[in-house]
């Protein structure tokens, strides 16, 4: 395809790594970010065998491999200490693994990869609306700046995305429960290479994950995740750090080194999750496609937004290579991620209330069943490969397991 005047709304993960991509393929790339600065925000991430294809692809993965930590395992139990969920990437493949990335050196890496691929960076920009002129589109922003013409516009806007009303399908939902999260020095604690969670009931649940050095030389993290109804926050900021460490503690007493780093509840931030959808994931009448979470957010249950954000990224950058016009590159690029989005949109969507809800009636099966059903053949290949982000369906894997 001729280069295009692309314009990316957000610089958060699909942003930066969509205009890396097309950059580097020649296009002429504007990203613009409403954060007056540059950096990241949020608590470590987990990415999947297929996140890692595609940094692999943007040329990131040695870097990343060396400032992240190697996840091999997930455990889940009840704070009884009976095995909820025992999964090893290994029982899928001997070389699989997951990787504990801080969100700074994910950040770091995408950012450098787009502003050396040539891609425009401009922060301060909070695009309120979308303005089609004819084939091309302009975006105005909240001091009533114009931006463009492009004769693209991806719109990356986050979980929060004030741009998908424009696209006339979609369907969007806070989660009543989300997560507080705080980042702590992993240095003598005994949390290797596994992600760690404590459940009792369905309403308490503590994870640890090792996140890695958000830069070389730093400090190993780990990210630290207090499941919490949003209604229930201010309630629980007014009981104060030791009634928050009590509890805590009575779900995970071999945390106590890492509970004790925090010395406030304002080093703790809290995360709501969203539940999103949209088919097509672009308009017809305009170039404007929604990427990332903006147009298929999900509860971080299975652990698979930002890796579906970078797929997301690859494959509208392949479709505009191979095909001829940017509406029928939107148009494959629709299709062709249908099952992968969908599979994951629909499991976390059904996985969630297991964990983070009010209906502790689900523990007891949780608790009973959930553990010898993982040890059916079968069903544990079922769940290793949702784990590791590879399913487009109940009966189907995705290329980079095959
Ligand atoms: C607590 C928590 C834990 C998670 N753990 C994992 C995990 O382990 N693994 C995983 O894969 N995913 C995880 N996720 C999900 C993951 O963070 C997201 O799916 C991923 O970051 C989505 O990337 P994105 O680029 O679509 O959106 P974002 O990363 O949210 O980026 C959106 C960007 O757009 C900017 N923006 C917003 N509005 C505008 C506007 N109007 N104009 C200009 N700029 C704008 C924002 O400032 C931001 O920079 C987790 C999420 C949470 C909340």
């Amino acid at each position: 395809m001729r280069s295009l005047r692309i314009g990316i709304v957000g610089c958060g993960t699909a942003g930066p790594a969509v205009a890396a991509i097309l950059a580097r393929g020649g296009h002429a790339v504007t990203i613009l970010e409403r954060a007056p600065e540059l950096h990241p925000v949020g608590a470590g991430l987990l990415i999947q065998p297929t996140g890692m294809h595609v940094l692999q692809h943007l040329g990131l993965l040695d870097d990343l491999l060396t400032l992240g930590s190697r996840i091999h395992r997930l455990d889940g139990r009840t704070a009884t200490g009976r095995h909820i969920l025992d999964l090893a990437y290994a029982d899928l493949a001997p070389h699989l693994f997951g990787l504990g990335l801080h969100r700074g050196a994910l950040f770091a890496a995408l950012l450098g990869a787009a502003t050396r691929a040539g891609a425009d960076v401009r922060v301060g920009c909070t695009v309120e609306s979308i303005k089609i002129d004819g084939d091309a589109v302009k975006m105005v922003d909240s001091h009533t700046n114009s931006h463009g013409p492009f004769d693209l516009v991806i719109v990356a806007d986050g979980a929060k995305s004030a741009l998908r009303q424009y696209a006339p399908h979609h369907r969007v939902k806070r989660y009543p429960w989300g997560a507080l999260w705080f980042v702590a020095d992993r240095r003598g604690t005994t949390f290797d290479h596994t992600l760690s969670q404590v459940y009792r009931s369905t309403d308490r649940m503590i994870g640890f994950l090792p996140s890695g050095r958000p830069r070389a030389r730093a400090a190993d993290t780990i990210s630290v995740f207090w499941s919490l109804p949003y209604k229930a926050h201010d309630r629980f900021r007014a009981a104060g750090l030791d009634a928050w460490r009590r509890e805590a503690l009575e779900l995970a007493p071999h945390a106590t080194e890492l509970l004790q780093q925090v010395q406030s509840l304002d080093e703790c931030v809290f995360a709501s999750y969203f539940d999103s959808s949209m088919r097509p994931c672009y308009l017809h009448d305009a170039p404007v496609v929604f990427l990332g979470d903006a147009a298929h957010a999900m509860s971080p249950q299975l652990g698979q937004g930002a890796n579906l954000a970078l797929v997301d990224a690859l494959e509208l950058a392949q479709c505009l290579s191979s095909e001829s016009s940017v509406r029928t590159a939107l148009h494959v690029y629709d299709q062709q991620r249908a099952a992968h989005i969908g599979f994951y949109s629909r499991a976390s969507r059904w996985l969630t209330p297991w964990f983070q809800s009010d209906l502790t009636p689900l523990a007891w099966p949780r608790d009973v069943l959930m553990h010898p059903l993982s040890r059916v053949p079968w069903i544990r290949k079922q769940m290793l490969q949702s784990l590791a982000g590879v399913k487009d369906g109940v009966f189907s894997v995705r290329a980079e397991l095959k």
